[in-house]
């Protein structure tokens, strides 16, 4: 009898504990989920509490700490209706009121560059840093500690501003943290770039790899070459989404930003301390500016941009002067706009075709001794290193640029994997990787269809949170690894929706890849923070795919009896190319079985699949697959249903998803 009632009374005590403990935390953000996690995170005693009366105050010596103040003020001001003030000077003991102190760090060499601490409890929160950068950071961080609400949606907090007491320092692992944006492809436009800007500066990516030039549009004015904007901007036409075999004839463009859009962007991204590379494609990749100029090619024959995606044969005239004094004029004004101490030149995917019938190209190889088209691409691209290098900037280029050669200066961007990259650090050269199984966002994040196009391959977001910039690189030489950068090529994203389903999550695995110590890094922790991280997503209106694969379909509990009765599901975004589907019903939850019989696939209510096979889920070992065949491609113009005969046993409590999945032709 004794023990009953001690258990009772220890689960009172303990009953009676934990309200009061969660009583505190629902009103705080329940678990913090930073996102990049920082590099060390502990638990202190008490919460701070943001009221009208908080001062945000910063130490008048500290570059950059009033704006960083100024920042959160107005990050703070439209969800929570505080106009906080933001003041010079300590006295946020003095005030007895909770503020937030943007302080000296006690020593400046402590704090890592980027790098900040922050502190929060009852008596307020302090952060230090020791560059301007490193305020940033610290406020994305406290905004993250904040209730989701900060982020805007629905408020949920009750008015009530907490966070759980705390104690970080953080630093980044990687100084280059970047995402390219192909603005050639298909075209964003400034108000997308902005909010992709705000969208990196939250994950603290700092680099913003802008793809400007390519075959098919060139999307920066050059003064001295109006026919770029005239000419270069525009293309006759672009692939059909969801056949890309053939073309729509609808001219596209003209699309290109001016001068003064440029310095806005250029601006913005500052402020957010983000470096913007700009990157102009040499000597390949450059059909787009040979429609405008055809007398930089070696044939010298009239052209359009390219319409097709691919890899053009039509190059720059590598042993045309003029073609150099082009370049130069257009990097000329290119370094007037970008103060980034990296030009990215592209120099990736250059066919020779043209350079090996062209008698000027041939007369500069003998010229300088080179023995082949590739060295002539190595002395192409070391003529441009030269350029920028007095201009006080520095090359960096595709991993293609290693071939025949490195210019002396040059950084490398390996994609074709991490190869490139580590035979550039073995040759002393600074990278910045950015491998295709890791870090390319355009290839499919899920083995099913989700109902958006991509350009092929499979990259989960674990894949990407496996990505180790460092990887083979021995630990003696890895100050030359710059950091990583996740590639948003545009071929198969036409706007805003497209563009934000592909980098997120995805873009936060790559952001925790090159923010996080390597022993902080955690599938499972990310996981789990990405939980409510998704919801911050959500409400800053941004269209991200889920964390888990969607299913196609799903059963509910009620839908069905312990009859067989017909149930028949929508699939039309689950179906694109003819061929072999495997339909997998998998039981989640309930007190009954589901069973079904006589599957169909109906095009526009005309039976195109069936196998009448009984299958059941929720039994021991039950597997119910089926493999379906579409016999033609899904029509866009009909309506496809699953069907099935289908009853639960013994009632109808049961729950569970239907996965279908394309398992080729
Ligand atoms: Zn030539």
């Amino acid at each position: 009898m004794r023990r009953p009632v001690v258990a009772c009374m220890l689960a009172g005590v303990m009953c009676a504990g934990c309200a009061g403990l969660f009583g505190r935390m629902d009103r705080v953000a329940a678990t913090p989920s930073v996102v990049p996690a920082p590099a060390r995170m502990d638990w202190r005693y008490g919460a701070f509490t943001i009221t009208p009366d908080t001062a945000l105050r910063y130490a008048r010596d500290a570059a950059g700490a009033r704006e960083a103040a100024e920042f959160l003020a107005a990050a703070l001001r439209p969800v929570t209706g505080y106009a906080l003030p933001v003041k010079a000077g300590r006295g946020w003991f003095a005030s007895g009121a909770s503020d937030v102190f943007f302080a000296a760090p006690a020593a400046v060499e402590a704090i890592p560059r980027e790098g900040y601490t922050l502190r929060a409890d009852h008596k307020g929160a302090v952060i230090a840093a020791a560059d301007p950068a490193g305020y940033f950071y610290g406020v994305q961080t406290l905004r993250q500690l904040l209730p989701n609400a900060v982020f805007g949606g629905e408020a949920g907090t009750n008015g009530v501003w907490q966070i759980a007491g705390v104690e970080i320092e953080d630093a980044p692992r990687f100084q280059w943290r970047g995402v390219l944006l192909d603005e050639c492809r298909h075209f964003f436009g400034k108000a997308y770039v902005f909010r992709l800007l705000d969208q990196m500066a939250l994950h603290k990516l700092n680099t913003f790899h802008w793809h400007l030039t390519d075959d098919q549009g060139w999307r920066i004015a050059i003064e001295k070459y109006p026919r770029l904007m005239q000419v270069a901007s525009k293309r006759p036409g672009s692939v059909t989404p969801g056949d890309r075999k053939s073309q729509d004839d609808k001219p596209y463009g003209p699309f290109s930003y001016t001068r003064q859009e440029i310095r806005e962007i250029v601006a913005y991204a500052k402020a957010r301390h983000i470096r913007v590379v700009p990157e102009i494609e040499m000597p390949g990749h450059a059909r787009a500016a040979l429609a405008a100029y055809p007398e930089l090619s070696c044939r010298g024959e009239p052209l359009e941009p390219r319409v097709m995606w691919g890899v053009e044969e039509e190059v720059y005239c590598a042993g045309n002067d003029q073609t150099l004094l082009f370049l130069e004029g257009v990097l000329e004004e290119v370094c007037s706009l970008f103060d980034s101490p990296f030009i990215h030149l592209g120099g990736d995917e250059c066919p020779k075709t043209r350079w090996k019938a062209c008698p000027k190209c041939q007369a500069r190889m003998k010229q300088y001794g080179l023995k082949d088209e590739h060295e002539l691409q190595s002395w192409f691209v070391r003529h441009f290193d030269q350029y920028l290098a007095k201009k006080g900037r520095r090359l960096i280029g595709w991993d293609e640029i290693l071939e025949g050669g490195l210019a002396p200066g040059a950084a490398v961007m390996s994609w074709r994997g991490m190869k490139g990259g580590q035979a550039a650090v073995a040759m002393g050269h600074d990278v910045v990787m950015t491998p295709m199984e890791h870090c390319y966002l355009d290839f499919r994040q899920f083995s099913g269809y989700d109902g958006y196009e991509y350009i092929g391959g499979l990259l989960p977001l674990k894949q990407v949170y496996a990505f180790d910039p460092c990887k083979g690189i021995p630990a003696y030489q890895e100050a030359h690894v710059l950091g990583g950068q996740a590639n948003l090529w545009s071929e198969y994203i036409w706007g805003q929706k497209d563009a934000e389903w592909k980098l997120y999550p995805r873009l936060c695995a790559l952001a925790e890849a090159v923010w996080s110590p390597a022993g902080r890094r955690d599938f499972t922790a990310f996981s789990s923070r990405m939980e409510r991280h998704v919801d911050r997503l959500a409400r800053l209106g941004i269209n991200a795919a889920p964390l888990a694969p969607p299913y196609a379909a799903q059963w509910k509990a009620g839908e069905m009896s312990n009859d067989w009765s017909v149930k028949t599901w929508d699939i039309g975004n689950w179906l694109d190319k003819a061929g072999a589907y495997s339909v997998h019903f998998t039981y989640t939850h309930g007190r009954h079985r589901f069973d079904m019989r006589k599957l169909r696939i109906l095009e526009d209510g005309a039976v195109v699949a069936s196998d009448d096979k009984a299958n059941l889920t929720g039994g021991i070992n039950a597997v119910a697959k089926y493999v379906m065949r579409l016999p033609a491609p899904r029509d866009p113009n009909k309506k496809y249903l699953l069907q099935a005969e289908v009853r639960g046993d013994g009632g109808g409590d049961s729950n569970g998803r239907i996965d279908i999945e394309y398992q080729g032709k």
